[in-house]
């Protein structure tokens, strides 16, 4: 099946992404940190957009919301404690909520995961096998803890990992050369990693995005997934973590990945 979703690339290292519905003509809009680049893109091809999708508050996910709003007059969806937050939000919704604008057609559910901010959701398309995971989630990382705990991000990234394998990921940045350069100092000798990293770092040369990941890859690659391995706790303990607390050391590991 050929890929419902396009990137656009935003600012410095954001993505916006455009999730066509099932006409091919309309497209929701997730996390649009600027109006412009998408503005441009759904006017070179005479799409429709249909609603705007804003995973949490952050000025890099919803600062293209009033522009595109204006322009377009769309809903935007987004958590219900993000009310006073996301410019111009419509449908505050709540953990379990289903995101239905007109002509989408396709099923989408929204999941609190906090950690990054209190109030950060994923929007989960389980029949298409699509997530959108904002700043929870990277391709080999995930997202720094500004307003949660490590419990609580390691809790959503949990949840997260139980969809399945060949579900595919979209994130809110290009982090992955890094992440996957740090992964590989957690766990020198996993070759998953060593491959992906070559891999990423051709497309990065290309110019090319290297998103989307899947499920099953994060699984295999992205150590804040793979706190519960052996050599991951082992890794922590040898910085004095107690390996046998994956809360523990999810922290340590997060921690680490600040300084990297
Ligand atoms: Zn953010
Ligand atoms: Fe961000």
């Amino acid at each position: 099946m050929e890929s419902p979703v396009v990137l656009i690339p935003a600012l410095r290292d954001n993505y916006i992404a455009l999730l066509y519905a099932t006409d091919g003509r309309s497209v929701v809009i997730v996390d649009p940190s600027e109006a412009e680049p998408a503005i441009r893109y759904i006017e070179n091809r005479g799409l429709q957009p249909l609603a705007i999708l804003n995973t949490h508050h952050h000025p890099d996910h919803v600062g293209g919301n009033r522009e595109l709003q204006q322009t377009y007059d769309l809903p935007v969806y987004g958590s219900a404690e993000d009310r006073d937050r996301i410019p111009g939000l419509t449908h505050p919704m709540y953990d379990g909520d289903t995101v239905t604008p007109a002509g989408l057609n396709r099923r989408g559910l929204v999941w609190d995961i906090p950690g990054h901010t209190r109030s950060h959701v994923a929007f989960v398309f389980l029949d298409d096998e699509l997530l959108f995971a904002g700043d929870t989630l990277f391709a080999a990382g995930c997202g720094r803890l500004f307003e949660g705990s490590a419990k609580q991000m390691h809790t959503s990234l949990s949840r997260l990992a139980e969809l399945p394998e060949s579900t595919r990921l979209f994130c809110g940045h290009e982090y992955t050369v890094k992440n996957l350069r740090f992964a590989r100092v957690v766990e020198p000798e996993n070759p998953d990693i060593e491959y992906k990293l070559a891999r990423a770092e051709a497309l990065r040369e290309e110019g090319e995005p290297t998103l989307p990941s899947t499920m099953g890859e994060e699984l295999r690659t992205n150590p804040f997934l793979r706190v519960g391995e052996p050599a991951v706790r082992e890794t922590a303990r040898a910085q004095g973590v107690n390996g046998d607390d994956m809360v523990a050391v999810f922290a340590a590991i997060r921690a680490w990945r600040d300084r990297f």
